[in-house]
């Protein structure tokens, strides 16, 4: 590193010490924990998941459903959100220190909140729904039970989604930082190291590809131990997996810190206290998303791609690229922090070695055209048919993408290839010119859409008919074609036989819904001829009526539900359920 960078860098780590120092302001709030248990995680804040950081923390409930969890400071309910995926059954309490606190995968909530939202959902005649609720309406005591814990919404097991959030900025900020305790005295654990190569004459032990490296635990794994050098050709930057274990959580959750050291100097820092929803992409910058693609492994990189905004890492002017003179040997320091302070170093080195003959093998398909397109400009490929545009700052750097058109073997439909193992920060748009017979057809065009080809399966990214053309936005590269959504929704009985005796001990009346390709639109379900409440819930693909005796009244009932997909096609049933 040349002297001038060495008195940049020493500036721009300076914010450091700003950085830990407004956990002051978080600590003049009085939060309790909002469950009555040790708390134990299943996953961090700031965690990496797919497309965004984890915004709460995930705390164990154990394998059952209904554990208690209460208001951590006085406060008023300012907003509820019900979905049949996401968080399912969402509470946001708005406090007076200025923070909200939010609660998702609820399995219900308290009675009084649970009675505001039932003559809602009467009113409007829906499940889902998300509403402001007006000043005063639901006040809750410090300590106040708010509602149960549970697995509504895209769960994977019972546990509570506890956020904190600015409520002016809607910022979201470490619960940790509130004094929520999480017994850790477990450091953090490196996985593996990945050596990447930069730019096109640089090498990792002689080769142009990234190489994954596992940290060895003891002498006999394969892998990387403290103090190994290893040989790199001109400039390389590197990328890291790593984990927190806290007492008595499940497997790993995120790391919450890590320093990068090269030669006893800082060249990268990484740590996230808080941070904004529209941030939130950002974290396939802050990964290497080819190699996420490829093998579905997370490393955090330590190289600074160009658009990349994300305000939570601090690098130096080289953006975390490691260059080296003739022979030079440089010491590596990786320092990882949890939370509770708890630190892990590992240290190796690279030494440089003066770059050998490449032999290159060009494989040439005719009927593929690359394209090179650049973060700072718009970009837009078109042919006679399709028309793809991506506006300017969509991409975090430069990127390879490549076109083609294929034909689908069953039907004979175009399939549009745009690929490039680059992520995309803001959608790309496809406009599909749609024959002239399909279109005039209303009965066809009301059902075309774009769907995304994935291992052979159809996911509908939907789309709308202007001019000739159905225009649909994507937040991904890939494989798409124009196809049609025809097949209403199916309805089954789940825990119940249409005409014969539900059980006594039942307490619920399930059916499967379930759609082929546009999605569930719409669903109702009426018991003789009056609408009732069904929850939806989106993972199980199930329709829940919880049986009232003041609905379900009469000893021979008629329960009808009617469900529709996006496309409009309709599926209603009728079903005879009889009381015991
Ligand atoms: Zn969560």
């Amino acid at each position: 590193m040349r002297f001038r960078n060495i008195i940049l860098l020493v500036i721009i780590l300076l914010p450091i010490t700003v950085f830990s120092q407004t956990n002051n302001n978080y600590s003049k709030t009085n939060f309790i924990p909002p469950v009555n248990i040790p708390i134990t995680t299943s996953g961090y804040f700031a965690e990496l998941r797919d497309n965004h950081f984890h915004s709460g923390i995930d705390i164990r409930i154990g394998e059952k459903e209904g554990l208690q969890v209460y208001s951590p400071e006085e406060g008023e309910v300012s907003r509820i959100k019900i979905q049949a995926f996401g968080g399912g059954k969402n509470l946001y309490i708005k406090h007076k220190n200025g923070y909200t606190t939010v609660y998702m995968h609820l399995q219900r909530y308290c009675d009084k909140i649970e009675e505001y939202i039932r003559k809602y959902q009467y009113e409007k005649q829906t499940y889902e729904f998300d509403i402001s609720v007006p000043k005063g309406e639901l006040r809750f005591q410090k300590g106040e039970l708010i509602g149960y814990a549970g697995n509504t919404g895209s769960s994977g097991g019972p546990h509570l989604h506890y956020e904190i959030r600015d409520t002016k900025t809607e910022h979201i900020i470490n619960p940790q930082n509130f004094g929520l305790l999480i017994q850790d005295t477990n450091p953090p654990e490196i996985h593996s190291i990945m050596i990447c190569p930069e730019g096109e004459y640089s090498k990792v032990e002689g080769e142009k590809w990234k190489k994954e490296y596992r940290i060895k635990k003891n002498e006999k794994e394969i892998g990387l131990k403290e103090n190994d050098t290893i040989v790199v050709t001109n400039e390389v930057y590197l990328g890291i997996i790593a984990f927190d274990k806290s007492e008595n959580s499940t497997g790993r959750n995120g790391l919450y810190s890590y320093k990068l050291i090269v030669d006893d100097k800082p060249i990268w820092y990484f740590k996230i206290d808080e941070f904004s929803f529209s941030d939130s992409r950002y974290v396939n910058a802050c990964i290497d998303y080819e190699q996420y693609i490829k093998t579905g492994n997370r490393y955090l990189i330590s190289k600074k791609l160009p658009n990349n905004l994300f305000s939570n890492f601090i690098t130096d002017k080289e953006n975390g690229i490691i260059d080296f003179e003739p022979n030079q040997v440089r010491k590596v320091v990786y320092e990882l922090k949890d939370f509770a302070g708890n630190t892990t170093t590992f240290q190796f080195f690279l030494q440089s070695t003066p770059p050998t003959p490449t032999i290159v093998h060009y494989q040439k398909n005719e009927n593929t055209y690359t394209h090179l397109f650049h973060w700072h400009t718009p970009n837009k490929i078109e042919d006679e048919d399709i028309k793809i545009t991506l506006p300017k700052n969509a991409l975090y750097d430069d990127a390879q993408v490549t076109y083609s058109k294929t034909k689908d073997t069953t039907n004979g439909s175009t399939i549009y290839n745009i690929n490039s193992l680059s992520p995309l920060q803001l959608s790309m748009t496809l406009q599909i010119h749609v024959p002239e017979s399909l279109i005039t057809n209303p009965q066809l065009s009301s059902k075309l859409l774009v769907a995304s080809l994935e291992d052979k399966h159809l996911y509908s990214i939907g789309g709308k008919i202007e001019e000739g053309s159905i225009i649909a936005k994507t937040n991904s590269f890939g494989s798409y074609l124009i196809t049609f959504d025809t097949i209403a929704p199916t309805i089954e009985p789940k825990n119940f036989v249409s005409s014969r005796k539900i059980h006594s001990s039942q307490n619920t009346i399930t059916v499967i819904i379930k759609d082929d390709l546009s999605g569930i639109a719409k669903y109702n379900g009426y018991i003789n001829d009056k609408w009732v409440l069904m929850e939806y819930d989106g993972k199980s693909s199930t329709l829940i009526y919880n049986i009232n005796k003041s609905e379900l009244n009469l000893q021979e009932n008629k329960l009808k539900v009617i469900v529709s997909d996006k496309s409009g096609n309709t599926t209603e049933k009728v079903f005879d359920i009889i009381l015991p």
